[in-house]
């Protein structure tokens, strides 16, 4: 069920408790800003989710309220993952979805990174 992005942020959402230990995933990369892992139902053959280490709901939520420390060690972390992985080569894409309309479903801001394969229209078609 997709979120409501303006909710204030729960911390026994599923990425707080992967954050805290709590719960298993497949770390890839992790550093003072940014946790990587493994998404677990990959919608491509290289799917990683890369989130904040701070307490944010979504983009909205992190582009708002969050330092500009956490936000340029975040991004410097989603594009370290994709070097790491050796996407930047044959290219690779990276989506933040938001809410209802953009089908958020765990309220913690989360970039997906697909590679690995062509990854085809940038969005479903219309109609
Ligand atoms: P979104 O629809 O943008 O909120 O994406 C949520 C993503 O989280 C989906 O791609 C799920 O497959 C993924 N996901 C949910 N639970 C886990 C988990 N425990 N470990 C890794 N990925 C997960």
């Amino acid at each position: 069920m997709p979120i409501d992005a303006t909710q204030p942020y729960d911390d026994n959402n599923i990425f707080a408790k992967i954050l805290r230990g709590e719960i298993p995933s497949n770390k890839v990369y992790e550093d003072d800003w940014a946790y990587a892992f493994e998404d677990i139902n990959p919608q491509a053959e290289i799917h990683i989710l890369v989130v904040p280490k701070g307490r944010y709901v979504s983009w909205d939520d992190f582009s708002a309220a969050a330092s500009d420390a956490e936000i340029g060690g975040f991004v410097r972390a989603v594009g370290e993952v994709a070097r790491m992985k050796g996407l930047v080569e044959p290219g690779y894409r990276m989506m933040a979805n938001v809410g209802a309309h953009g089908g958020q479903e765990v309220p913690h801001l989360h970039v997906h990174i697909f590679g690995g394969q062509p990854l085809g229209p940038m969005i479903a078609r219309r109609g």
